[in-house]
């Protein structure tokens, strides 16, 4: 299972496909793609191989930033529905997850009694409460940054907004996940040989840390808002 995101200048389709069957060798059952662009969030998944997928992707979908996952069914068995990407219910908000979110029933009963479950994963309940934290009058940040404080469990996210294309937030709790740094592009990924053809420039990322990406930043904080700063280092990878 394995996470990519992109944002720079490029098509991300191909860009993320290519990066996910790189990460194929992790072991998955399902797979997903969300490209973002000015007309909206445009998702496609399929159950089985990488080689599905690319099948159902609209190749007339031009966006120059997504996200893509692997997935490795823990929560809900392997098909269409539970793949990732999942949506929040007014599709505003969109999220690949890998991990195991150990409370998310405790969480659907707490904070999501009336929300419509779309899946039987544990990963929509964290797509489902940034909305409901935007929804009480927050920052997308800080509805980001409340929801992850309150997951238990392991969890490398990335999640993009619909009405804000030009960010990738993302997060990270005892899932590896290293951001890759770019001239006008940044990426996200699992494994650095994912994205190793776009840079092989990253900053590793420490647990209970987010990072709000755009095509010419990355900005890492705690989840209390307090930024962090990270050198960067040089994966000596083959392209
Ligand atoms: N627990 C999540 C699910 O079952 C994510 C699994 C994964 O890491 O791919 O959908």
């Amino acid at each position: 299972c394995g996470i990519v995101g992109y944002i720079g200048n490029k098509d991300a389709k191909e860009i993320l496909l290519s990066g996910l069957e790189k990460l194929e060798y992790r072991g998955y059952d399902s797979a997903g793609i969300a490209i973002v662009n000015e007309k909206g969030v445009h998702l496609f998944k399929e159950k089985g191989r990488i080689a599905a997928l690319r099948n159902i992707v609209d190749s007339n979908i031009d966006g120059t930033a997504g996200i893509g996952h692997t997935r490795w069914a823990t929560h809900g068995p392997p098909s269409r529905v539970n793949a990732h990407p999942h949506q929040s219910t007014s599709h505003r908000f969109t999220l690949v997850h890998n991990g195991v979110i150990e409370n998310y029933e405790e969480i659907k009963a707490d904070h999501l009694q009336e929300v419509p479950f779309v899946s039987e994963t544990d990963t929509e309940v964290i797509v489902q409460l940034v909305e409901r934290f935007m929804d009480e009058g927050n920052t997308v940040e800080k509805a980001f940054r409340q929801t992850l404080s309150l997951l238990k469990g392991s969890y490398a996210i990335a999640l993009i907004d619909e009405t804000d294309p030009d960010k990738i937030y993302v997060g990270k709790n005892k899932s590896p996940l290293l951001v890759g740094l770019g001239d006008g592009v940044n990426v996200i990924a699992s494994d650095a040989m994912a994205m190793i053809k776009t840079t092989n420039e990253f900053v590793e990322l420490m647990d209970q840390e987010i990072v709000i990406v755009t095509r010419d930043s990355v900005t890492i904080k705690n989840l209390a808002g307090v930024s962090i700063s990270r050198e960067s280092y040089i994966a000596e990878l083959d392209a």
